[in-house]
């Protein structure tokens, strides 16, 4: 593959190492190629990098910065089908979908471009005599990303560009199983003129590189898209340095689908709020509450799209639903799927996957409660988890019953309604008659575990800046 790189991006150089971790194709489970396994030390070496070129990306203008995100988003655009193949050679993913996920990552770039040279900071009428307050917005400094496999081009996208557009340095960690979308970004960087040192790319063991970087008072903050839990252990390990942290977490979102909406955009927006990446992403419909006057209808409807979805390798243009990402990603659902049907799901639409088959239909099951695991646990595959519902307000109490707060779906074109759920749901993001919402610039992100901060928007430059309050008297 044109793109795939088996070294790591340090300092400006491609640096290798004697261990290395074999990087496999989850549809045949081939080996596609190896990265290094970075010691501590190789992975301190990308700090100080960091560390070393921070001053001076830092003093850079806003229109310097501007100009090489501009430049690093058309080589992306200009090489979108090798990074297409490279995300969907190492995630699975549909290429019609990889497509979809490098243009996405293309738009943080522009979208960040800009918002470098709106980086304003401001002038307060003071209320001494002769005083003036000025507020300076300055680079946080060298930052950690930590990214997951499920958007191996994008996650990087969303945290590398406003980190570079603010003038922080960045040490990413992509996932060791997805890592050639995160290398790649070691060619931009060279492709587009990026100074050496301000993006270094190091793959390897997770535990002992996550706790260099969050080790290391060099690294003033940690940016990690990835599991709960995760996020929690990041949170704690960078409390010691008291770093600035950001993270996109775990969701369970809710799909609710109220009885003056049309059934048919419902499922047209049902299909695309579940299906992506196999059901693989955070903001995935994990909970549908079906109004039960329109329930039934929903139902069938539902299990007639799914029928036409096709299923297999994401190398063939005709590919709907990949691979799950591997084993324990499919184990995962078929342990919550067995679960479900004995607590007295049914499953309409579909079978429970085969033991060991990652590459799984889509399966519809009705009758499932609030209280199953299908229900509390992120499923990250492709399954239509039905629960029925009569009440607005219970069913914002169910929707609202998780220890997640990503995203949630509504359909209703009620204004009533619309405003309650606006209000009322506790989510970070809410979608209205739609299954699609998340762009460059809107601000994405979670309330409750399902993270801090937020990534696009107005406001994703701000999570790699610090305001500095100057007093001239
Ligand atoms: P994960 O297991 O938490 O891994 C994410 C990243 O953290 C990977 O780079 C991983 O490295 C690394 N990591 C794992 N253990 C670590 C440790 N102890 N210290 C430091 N780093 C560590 O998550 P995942 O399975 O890759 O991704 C799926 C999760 O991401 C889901 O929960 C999904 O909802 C969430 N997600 C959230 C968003 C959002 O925007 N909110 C977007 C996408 C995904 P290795 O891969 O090398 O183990």
């Amino acid at each position: 593959m044109k793109l795939l790189r088996e070294k790591c991006f340090i300092d400006g150089a491609w640096v290798g190492s004697d261990d290395t971790i074999a990087v496999l194709d989850p549809y045949d489970q081939s080996v596609l190629g190896t990265v290094p396994a970075l010691s501590a030390n190789q992975a301190s070496k990308a700090i100080a990098a960091a560390r070393e070129a921070s001053a001076s990306w830092g003093a850079t203008t806003a229109a310097t910065r501007a100009s090489i995100l501009r430049k690093m988003h058309g080589w992306v655009l200009e090489n979108l089908e090798p990074l297409a193949q490279l995300v969907t050679a190492e995630s699975g993913k549909p290429i019609k979908e990889s497509r979809g996920e490098v243009r996405y990552s293309a738009s943080f770039l522009s979208w960040f471009a800009g918002e470098a040279e709106r980086a304003y900071g401001r002038i307060v009428p003071a209320s001494r005599a002769g005083r003036q307050i000025q507020v300076v917005m300055q680079p946080v400094g060298p930052c950690a990303v930590i990214t997951p496999w499920n958007f191996p081009s994008a996650m990087i996208a969303r945290k590398v560009a406003p980190a570079i557009a603010a003038g922080c340095t960045v040490v990413c960690k992509p996932a060791e199983i997805t890592p050639y979308s995160g290398l790649v970004w070691g060619v931009i960087a060279e492709e587009c003129g990026l100074p050496r040192g301000v993006l270094n790319i190091v793959t390897g063991d997770p535990v002992s590189i996550g706790r260099t970087l969050t080790g290391s008072p060099i690294i003033r903050k940690v940016t990690f898209t990835g599991s709960t839990k995760v996020g929690k252990l990041l949170m704690a390990d960078s409390a010691a340095t008291m770093k600035r942290v950001s993270f996109e977490l775990g969701g369970n979102a809710p799909f609710i689908v109220c009885n003056d909406a049309s059934v048919d955009a419902a499922v047209e927006h049902a299909m695309a709020a579940k299906f992506r990446n196999a059901g693989q992403t955070c903001v995935a419909a994990n909970r549908f509450f079906i109004h039960e006057d329109c329930h039934d209808e929903f139902v069938t409807k539902m299990v007639a799209a799914t029928s036409k979805l096709t299923v297999g390798s994401g190398h063939e243009e005709a590919t709907d639903v990949g691979p799950l990402i591997n084993k324990q990603g499919a184990a995962k659902v078929r342990r919550l799927l067995s679960a479900a049907v004995d607590a007295g799901a049914e499953v309409v639409g579909g079978i429970i996957p085969e033991n060991g088959a990652t590459l799984i239909g889509p399966v519809v099951a009705t009758g499932v409660t609030n209280e199953m695991p299908l229900a509390r646990e992120e499923i990250f595959g492709p399954v239509v988890a039905i629960q029925k519902f009569a009440d607005v307000d219970d069913v914002i109490q169910k929707a609202n019953d998780t220890n997640y707060g990503l995203a949630a779906y509504a359909c209703t074109h009620n204004q009533e309604r619309i405003a309650k759920f606006s209000a009322e749901l506790e989510y970070g993001m809410v979608g209205f008659n739609t299954g699609l919402m998340s762009t460059a610039e809107a601000p994405f992100g979670g309330l409750k575990e399902s993270g801090l901060g937020r990534e696009g928007g107005q406001e994703g430059i701000g999570e790699y800046l610090s305001a500095k309050y100057v007093c001239l008297q």
